[in-house]
C-alpha cells in the first residue's frame, strides 16, 4: 500500500485522498456453470488490486498503473464501448457504468498496484474494476458500499464494465466475490437469482466444523473460526498453482461450450441446464441428439449438484469429501468438457501426488491456475513436485501460493 501512494504522489504530485482495494478470487467449485443459471463458490483472495485516488473537479480520468507503467487520460465523456482501449477501459468502464445507472460522478486521479496475477485465471480484471468502483462510490457519496444490496449494485456495475466498455464476455461471479466476499468464507452465489449465503471456509482454524452459513444482508463483516474438538489447527490449506499456461483456442471454445449449452437445454426444453434435476439426468441424457451435448451436459448437471454436495461437506467439516468432489470436478471438466490442458492436469496429478485430499483445475480451463486441498505438512513437496513436472516437460516455471479466504474491497486508507 506504501507504494501505491509513493507512486501516486511521483505521477500526480500530491497525496491521494485514500487507498481503496478489492481482492482477486479463485472458484473453489462450479466450474462453467455461471451461464447455466448455476452456481459457484468463489473465495476471495489475500492478493488485492489497490487504487490510490483524488477526486477532481472536472471529467477528466487519468489513471497510472504500476504494472504497466503507464498514464493515460480520457474525459468521461468519452468513455463507450471499446473506449479506450486497452487496460484502462476497466477503469474508466466503472464510472461509465456509475454514470449510466443515474450516480453523479466527476473525474478521478486513479494510481493502481496490484498483487493479484494478471491473466492467470484469478480475477485481477475484477479486482481493478472493484477497487476503483470502491472508491468512486467513496469519494462520490453514493454509498454503495454500506451493504450488500449496494455492492451488488456496484458489482452489476463493474460486470458491465468488463463486458461493454473492455469487451471481455464474462458472467458475474468474479465481481461480486470481490464485492462481497467475507473472511473465512467462501460465497455460495446462485447465478439465477443473484442469492447469497456465505459457507464457512476456515482451513486453519477447523472453522469449517461448526458454522452454518449466514444469508445476505445480515450484516455481520465476518466469522471467527471455531475450533475444533481438542482445540488444534486442522493443519490443512488451499494451494493455488498458477500454471502460466496461455492456449489461444481459448476463446472460440468458450463460445462453443455456451452454445452446446443452449442446444442441449433448447433440446429438452428447459431455460437453462440448471433446469436438470441430477435425478432425471440419464433420461435427459437420452433425450439429447449427440454425444457431444451429452457429456456437456452432464459436466453441467453433475458439477451443479457438487457445488450443493461441497457446501454440505465444508458445514460438516469433512475435508476428505470436499477433496474428493475436487477430484471429481476435475475429471468432468477434462473429460466431459473437455476444457483442461496438459499443465492443469499435470497440477493436478502432482498435487495428488504429493497427498492433496483433492485438486481441481480452476477457472474457464486452457490454462490459468489450479487449487489442491493438502495437509499443511504437504505444502513443499506438491510445489516441489509440481515445478519438477513442469520443468521436465520444458514448461514455463508454475507459480505456487497458498491461500485464504481474504475480505471483500473497501477502503484502507
Ligand atoms: P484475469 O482477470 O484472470 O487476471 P483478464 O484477462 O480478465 O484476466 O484480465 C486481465 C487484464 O486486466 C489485463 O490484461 C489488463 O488489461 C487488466 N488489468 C488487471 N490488473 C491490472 C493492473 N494492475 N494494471 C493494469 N491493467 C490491469
Ligand atoms: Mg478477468
Amino acid at each position: 500500500m506504501t507504494r501505491v501512494v509513493d507512486t501516486h504522489r511521483q505521477v500526480f504530485g500530491s497525496d491521494p485522498e485514500g487507498v481503496w482495494s478489492a481482492p482477486g478470487r479463485v472458484n473453489l467449485i462450479g466450474e462453467h456453470t455461471d451461464y447455466n443459471d448455476g452456481l459457484v463458490l468463489p473465495i476471495a483472495l489475500p492478493q488485492r488490486t489497490d487504487a490510490a485516488c483524488s477526486p477532481r473537479a472536472d471529467d477528466l480520468l487519468r489513471v497510472w498503473s504500476v504494472q504497466t507503467d503507464e498514464l493515460v487520460e480520457v474525459a468521461l465523456a468519452d468513455v463507450g464501448p471499446g473506449r479506450p482501449e486497452g487496460w484502462a477501459a476497466y477503469v474508466a468502464g466503472v464510472l461509465w457504468a456509475l454514470r449510466a445507472a443515474g450516480h453523479e460522478v466527476r473525474g478521478l486521479d486513479v494510481t493502481v498496484d496490484s498483487a493479484v496475477p494478471v491473466g492467470a485465471g484469478l480475477s485481477s480484471s475484477a479486482a481493478l474494476e472493484c477497487a476503483v468502483g470502491a472508491a468512486a462510490s467513496d469519494l462520490f457519496g453514493l454509498g454503495l458500499l454500506a451493504d450488500d444490496a449496494g455492492r451488488a449494485a456496484l458489482a452489476a456495475g463493474c460486470v458491465r464494465a468488463e463486458n461493454e466498455v473492455a469487451g471481455a464476455p464474462t458472467g458475474g461471479m468474479d465481481q461480486s466475490a470481490a464485492l462481497l466476499c467475507r473472511v473465512d468464507h467462501a460465497l455460495l452465489l446462485d447465478c439465477r437469482s443473484g442469492a447469497t449465503e456465505h459457507v464457512p471456509f476456515d482451513l486453519a482454524s477447523d472453522g469449517t466444523a461448526s458454522g452454518h452459513g449466514t444469508t445476505a444482508g445480515d450484516g455481520s463483516a465476518s466469522g471467527s473460526g471455531t475450533e475444533s474438538g481438542d482445540g488444534a489447527p486442522s493443519g490443512h490449506v488451499l494451494l493455488v498453482t498458477d500454471t502460466r499456461a496461455e492456449h489461444s483456442l481459448n476463446d472460440g471454445q468458450y463460445g462453443e461450450r455456451r452454445s452446446s449449452c443452449e442446444q442441449a437445454a433448447a433440446e429438452l426444453g428447459v431455460a437453462a441446464l440448471r433446469d436438470v434435476d441430477p435425478k432425471d439426468l440419464d433420461d435427459a441424457l437420452a433425450r439429447l441428439s449427440d454425444d457431444v451435448l451429452r457429456r456437456r451436459t452432464r459436466h453441467i448437471v453433475t458439477e451443479i449438484a457438487r457445488v450443493r454436495a461441497c457446501v454440505e461437506a465444508l458445514r460438516a467439516g469433512d475435508l476428505a469429501g470436499v477433496g474428493r468432489l475436487f477430484d471429481a470436478s476435475h475429471a468432468s471438466l477434462r473429460d466431459d468438457y473437455e476444457v483442461s490442458c496438459a499443465e492443469l492436469d499435470a497440477s493436478v496429478e502432482a498435487a495428488r501426488g504429493a497427498g492433496a485430499l483433492g485438486a481441481r483445475m480452476t477457472g474457464g480451463g486452457f490454462g490459468g491456475s489450479s487449487i489442491a486441498l493438502l495437509p499443511a505438512g504437504a505444502v513443499d513437496d506438491a510445489v516441489r513436485a509440481t515445478t519438477a513436472a513442469f520443468a521436465e516437460r520444458g514448461w514455463r516455471e508454475p507459480r505456487c501460493f497458498v491461500v485464504t479466504a481474504g475480505v471483500a474491497a473497501g477502503r484502507d486508507a
